[in-house]
């Protein structure tokens, strides 16, 4: 089961995670040109050995450690993971129209601070 990124990451990527995923499944990179638009970075559902390092590497408690765990108000975001591919422009837009579905339709979790956001998850 792969792990998830979810909102608290949204205008945060701060690509902590990126620096310790063994495997590099972890994108955008900050050198990688989609760093700039992305909205947030994702896990590629394929590539990810659930390894757990990035999830105390995250500064915003963004990552969940399996679809099923990630909470129902993430649920958008787990198919935002799974089509985002870097180098597809197809695909980061899809990924991102997802994203901006769920910004839209959780302003209230939208309006909690990155940090403190993980902890709304759960009401
Ligand atoms: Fe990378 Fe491990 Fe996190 Fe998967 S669980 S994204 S392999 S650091």
């Amino acid at each position: 089961m792969p792990f998830v990124i979810t909102d608290p990451c949204i205008g945060t990527k701060d690509s902590a995670c990126v620096d310790v995923c063994p495997v590099d499944c972890i994108h955008p990179r900050k050198d990688e040109p989609e760093f700039a638009t992305s909205s947030m970075l994702y896990i590629h559902p394929d590539e990810c050995i659930d390894c757990g390092a990035c999830v105390p590497a995250c500064p915003v408690a963004a990552i969940y450690d399996s679809p099923d765990s990630t909470p129902a108000s993430q649920k958008a975001l787990i198919e935002a993971n799974a089509v985002y591919r870097v180098g597809d422009a197809s695909a980061v837009e899809k990924a991102e129209a997802l994203v901006q579905a769920h910004m839209s339709s959780r302003a209230d979790l939208m309006a909690v601070a990155p940090t403190e956001r993980a902890a709304a998850h759960a009401r």
